[in-house]
């Protein structure tokens, strides 16, 4: 039996600098996404604490030494760190689900062994890529040689707090950097159980660090801190262009941006049974409520297929019933908070006054749970000016385009502003090859939706959706910086 009760969780409270639980700043207020109760409070840090939490991990990244331990032993210690978040997996789950949107069972399924197997995945990089000796003039000698930056500021979002943590953590431990990590003031808790568990397994104290705070004060102290040199940014396109032109202005550092989507999932009408591809498309949308980067929140349907597929979607979704994330019932998550909730009606309305029909859904559960539960919102009739096909709404909303040949189609599915993921249904090799090519978006899926725990395929977006990759061979390279090296003899 999984279900718990929300007030048997410890929370552990607080910033988490140099291997210890601090305080420092004001008491923001954290709330339960599942009834909008009050969860706990953390400390909202200033500019000020940053400075000092930064400028910490500097020092205890030089004194540890680090970035000059055998890549092996690094890697034994995350591998460790991964073995101790499997131990603690009902803890961390217990968490993530009462303060994030993840209801319970999924915290336990996936985002905790996901996150395990993250760290493991990082761990077996750390002596495996590097530097290179390169053909250079018969006198001479070419190295490329790799280290890491030193403190890398990472900012992570709310809708996965624990995987999130681990795409941007994973890569700049097993690369030697020290970490401060600033996790969404909305989701703040289960962040801090991670990063303990790391200094439990061999992370020297001080080289991986949490700060709490909001994103406009705490966030941005970490992006312009001139010893925070590279950040790692999960989070929406608004802010991931603040924090680039923070990065520019604040020391000319590299930035890992993973920003938002809208990504297609382009339906030919050869693409099989039915049924299943019902299902994936459901679970493309509904997923977290549709608050996932990749929410496939977009159906560009070929004319033959479009409307019985419909039906079967909308069949499927009209069983999705909210649900506390403490209860193992529970499928279908909250959206995380008020704000959210009325960005995510203000979007559909528009689109209804805009002329859209609501195919189902199209406004909140009725409950007394006292969370925002949207119901799984089918929207017909859409053009590419709306609002709910221009923008990422991050909720549970899938818009339908029909189209009736190919490069009709290619062209609704190939966003004008963002690039993070597509989704390609077809039996027909050529198609799915033609369609692969064309879209420019940094992952495609053949007739499948969504990630696996194959770490090894990066992600992340072009356009609007960001630069650069997490996960992959990529992000760990992304955390060495490279020296060129020319010896005469
Ligand atoms: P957000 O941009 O509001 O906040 C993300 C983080 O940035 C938070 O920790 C926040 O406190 C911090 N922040 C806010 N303003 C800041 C500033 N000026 N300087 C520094 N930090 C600042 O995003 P969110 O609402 O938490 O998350 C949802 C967004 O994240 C969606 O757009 C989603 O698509 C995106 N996302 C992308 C991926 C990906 O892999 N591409 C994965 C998950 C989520």
């Amino acid at each position: 039996m999984l279900d718990f009760e929300p007030r048997d969780v410890a929370l552990p409270q607080g910033h988490f600098i140099d291997g210890k639980l601090a305080q420092g700043g004001q008491a923001l207020d954290v709330m339960r996404p599942s009834d909008s109760k009050l969860l706990g409070a953390i400390p909202d840090a200033t500019a000020e604490l940053v400075d000092e939490a930064v400028n910490n991990a500097q020092q205890a990244w030089q004194d540890s030494g680090w970035g000059h331990r055998p890549p092996r032993e690094r890697g034994r210690i995350l591998r460790r760190w991964a073995d101790l978040l499997d131990a603690n997996a009902g803890e961390l789950a217990r968490l993530e689900a009462v303060g994030s949107t993840r209801p319970i069972r999924d915290a336990l399924a996936h985002e905790v062994p996901f996150t395990a197997e993250c760290i493991r995945f990082f761990a077996e990089c750390a002596d495996k890529f590097g530097g290179d000796a390169v053909p250079t003039r018969r006198d001479s000698l070419g190295l490329i040689l790799t280290e890491p930056y030193g403190v890398v500021g990472a900012i992570a979002p709310w809708n996965f707090p624990l995987s999130m943590a681990s795409w941007k953590c994973g890569p700049a431990l097993a690369a030697g950097n020290a970490i401060v990590l600033k996790p969404s003031e909305l989701t703040p808790f289960s962040t801090v159980r991670f990063a303990q568990l790391a200094v439990e397994a061999g992370v020297p104290a001080g080289v991986f660090n949490v700060v709490q705070g909001r994103g406009a004060v705490a966030g941005a102290a970490l992006v312009r801190h001139p010893l925070a040199r590279k950040i790692s940014f999960t989070g929406s396109t608004l802010t991931g262009a603040s924090i680039m032109s923070d990065a520019a202005h604040h020391g000319m550092k590299p930035v890992t941006l993973e920003l938002g989507g809208k990504s297609p999932q382009l339906v030919y009408d050869d693409a099989g049974d039915l049924d299943a591809l019902a299902d994936r498309i459901v679970r493309g949308f509904t997923s977290n409520a549709g608050q996932a980067c990749v929410s496939g929140s977009r159906l560009i349907a070929q004319r033959g297929i479009a409307e019985p597929l419909i039906e079967k979607v909308a069949a499927i979704v009209a069983q999705l019933r909210p649900g506390l994330t403490w209860r193992e019932a529970t499928r279908y998550a909250p959206l995380i908070s008020e704000r959210q909730a009325m960005k995510v009606d203000g979007a559909v309305r528009d689109s209804l006054a805009g002329g859209a029909q609501a195919y189902c859904g199209g406004g909140f559960f009725e409950h007394d749970l006292g969370g925002y539960f949207y119901r799984p919102t089918i929207l017909t009739g859409v053009g590419s000016d709306m609002l709910a096909v221009r923008e990422e709404i991050f909720g549970p909303v899938l818009t339908v385009q029909v189209f009736d040949d190919e490069e009709q189609g290619l062209a609704l599915a190939d966003h004008p502003t963002y690039g993070l993921a597509a989704s390609v249904h077809t039996r027909d090799l050529g198609r799915a090859m033609r369609a692969t090519r064309r879209l420019a978006a940094g992952t495609v899926w053949v007739n499948r939706f969504g990630r696996t725990g194959d770490f090894i395929i990066p992600t992340g977006g072009f356009k609007g959706s960001g630069i650069g990759k997490d996960l992959g061979r990529q992000a760990f390279e992304a955390n060495l910086r490279y020296k060129s090296v020319l010896i005469d003899f």
